[in-house]
């Protein structure tokens, strides 16, 4: 059993050997390294400076340490709560795959893992971490899955568009989703920018019923260099540092900072 559509016509893709295939004869091949390829337009992507390669092994050096499994926790936790068994699960932008990967060890090998994200570089590093999740490299705009066929989608850290969203979720779907409150990270906008402007919000709130919605907070000490300097290469913020500020990275040691974000459950088929 399988939720992937055909990216160009959007009907069932049947796995025949090394290739996945529609009725409408579209062939997707099996990448050697296990992933699909289902981004059509690959050259019209604009390259965000965090999916650079060295911003990637940043991440995952970085979430590999622990550091962010209380978020990781607070999703997987709500999911287990509302579990039933075999779910269909997406992890939509999942970057270098670690919480797709960490998400299935919790919730067990019951369950159907996708993982997508538009950077082939991503996917092609997440698919070291386990096999049996479908890694996807795909738009999230036109999210390579059957109508109504997820149970759950996870977005953390990521942009979402709501028609594939609602398009993709089962009628009792949910999504949840985890996004940056201005405190976050707040100290390593105070170590780069000389001035920080709170941004709001306001765009990333989504048009679908909330189950459920609150603020997750918490500080974490970071005490060794290499850690620090690889949470700031993980941010954009890293790749915006004037010359005049680099010298604070020679001497970085250790940084605490402030995790502060929005955890939303959204229920798009919700009465
Ligand atoms: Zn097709």
């Amino acid at each position: 059993m399988s939720e992937l559509a055909c990216p160009k016509c959007h009907q069932p893709l049947i796995r025949a050997g090394r290739t996945y295939k529609c009725e409408n004869n579209h062939n997707y091949d099996i990448a050697k390294r296990g992933y699909i390829n289902l981004l059509l337009n690959p050259d019209k992507r604009h390259n965000n400076p965090g999916d650079s390669k060295e911003s990637l092994i940043a991440r995952k050096a970085y979430l590999d340490k622990g550091y962010y499994d209380p978020i990781l926790h607070e999703v997987t936790h709500y999911i287990q709560e509302h579990a039933h068994k075999e779910m269909a699960i997406l992890d939509l932008g999942c970057g270098e795959g670690y919480y797709a990967f960490k998400a299935k060890q919790i919730l067990g090998d019951q369950n159907r893992y996708y993982a997508l994200d538009i950077s082939k570089e991503a996917i092609n590093m997440a698919t070291r971490y386990d096999q049996d999740i479908t890694w996807i490299v795909g738009n999230s705009k036109n999210i390579p899955i059957l109508d109504h066929s997820l149970d759950i989608i996870m977005a953390l850290f990521t942009v979402v568009n709501a028609n594939e969203i609602a398009r993709t979720l089962k009628k009792d779907g949910y999504m949840i989703h985890v996004t940056a409150n201005k405190n976050h990270l707040i100290e390593i906008k105070h170590l780069i920018y000389d001035e920080v402007h709170e941004k709001s919000d306001e765009f990333i709130r989504q048009p679908f019923p909330v189950i459920e919605s609150y603020d997750f907070t918490k500080k974490v000490n970071i005490n060794n260099r290499e850690d620090a300097l690889n949470l700031l290469k993980m941010t954009p913020h890293y790749y915006h540092i004037k010359k005049e500020r680099r010298s604070v990275l020679d001497t970085l040691e250790a940084l605490d900072i402030t995790i502060d974000l929005r955890i939303t459950v959204y229920a798009p088929w919700k009465q």
